[in-house]
């Protein structure tokens, strides 16, 4: 069967049933892979992952406009419907939903979903109401198709996170699959935002995920406040001065570690090169 592209939830949902009444059977697990487009590698990653897990893929296409804040990039985030949809086929998704903004929010919407603890730190404390807007999404998307398995990257890790505890707190019935980082030959994390850089702001870049992986050693040696301070003066080194923020800490529920316990220790970034926000994160 070749993909089938649906725009609204009745569409959605006959399409699904369709799946899992036809070809397959009642039986078919489903994976759903929530995306907002600008389809890239780590999408595909995504996909395939899907794929080994559940009978069914669907893929989502939808650049949620809840979690933009004022002054962020909702106008002029990267679109790309038609391309996208032949990379999505081409690794094997069946259903590609790229609903109306009416079938997400209609008419008298009114429900904010708020992870709050972990909701409030690291990017959370830049970007008020961001997570909201993912975690009200998210559970709108894995309510309306019923999936069984929901694919999120690690690179967003602290969505991650949110969407695991908000997935178990409403006892949602779908299972979390994470999968790592996927980063193009440079390290620097795939992003649909990359392609906001030019050529030398993309030089720059490249310098992140090297900086990270050398705070890695850093930590062993030393501490907490020593590598964030060596990740800094990294940084700055390589002509990154708009830091955001440089943080360590747990890497089950965000909160603050201290020196005696360094088992459990992730580094969170989030700078800015030019205008272009980029984040990224590495167990240490
Ligand atoms: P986005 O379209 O950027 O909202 O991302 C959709 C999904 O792809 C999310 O689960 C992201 O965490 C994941 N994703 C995006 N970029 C990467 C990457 N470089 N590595 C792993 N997952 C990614």
């Amino acid at each position: 069967m070749s993909v089938e592209i649906v725009r609204d939830l009745r569409g959605l949902h006959s399409s699904i049933a369709r799946y899992r009444n036809g070809p397959l059977n009642t039986a078919a697990s489903l994976a759903i892979v929530p995306t907002m487009g600008a389809i890239h590698e780590a999408h595909e990653k995504l996909i395939i992952e899907a794929k080994r897990n559940a009978n069914i893929v669907l893929a989502t296409i939808f650049v949620n406009p809840m979690q933009f804040g004022e002054n962020e990039d909702f106008n002029k985030y990267p679109k790309s419907e038609e391309e996208d949809i032949k990379r999505l086929s081409d690794v094997g998704c069946d259903i590609i939903y790229i609903p109306t903004i009416e079938n997400i929010y209609p008419e008298g919407f009114d429900l904010t979903i708020n992870v709050p603890k972990l909701s409030s730190v690291l990017c959370g404390k830049k970007r008020p109401n961001h997570f909201e807007g993912v975690s009200t999404i998210v559970a709108k998307l894995l309510l309306q198709s019923g999936a069984d398995y929901a694919v999120f990257g690690e690179k967003d890790y602290q969505q991650l996170l949110i969407i695991k505890s908000l997935v178990k707190n409403l006892d949602i019935p779908c299972q979390i699959l994470p999968i790592e980082t996927i980063r193009d030959t440079n390290g620097l994390a795939i992003s649909s935002r990359n392609k906001y850089l030019n050529a030398a702001s993309k030089v720059i870049a490249n310098n992140i995920n090297k900086i990270m992986k050398s705070a890695i050693n850093q930590y062993k040696k030393t501490d907490i406040q020593t590598t964030i301070k060596f990740v800094e003066s990294n940084l700055l080194s390589v002509g990154i001065e708009n830091i955001d923020y440089i943080e360590i800490r747990d890497n089950n529920n965000l909160s603050v570690i201290d020196n005696n316990d360094k088992s459990n220790a992730r580094l969170f970034i989030a700078v800015y090169i030019e205008n272009t926000r980029l984040i990224d994160n590495i167990k240490l």
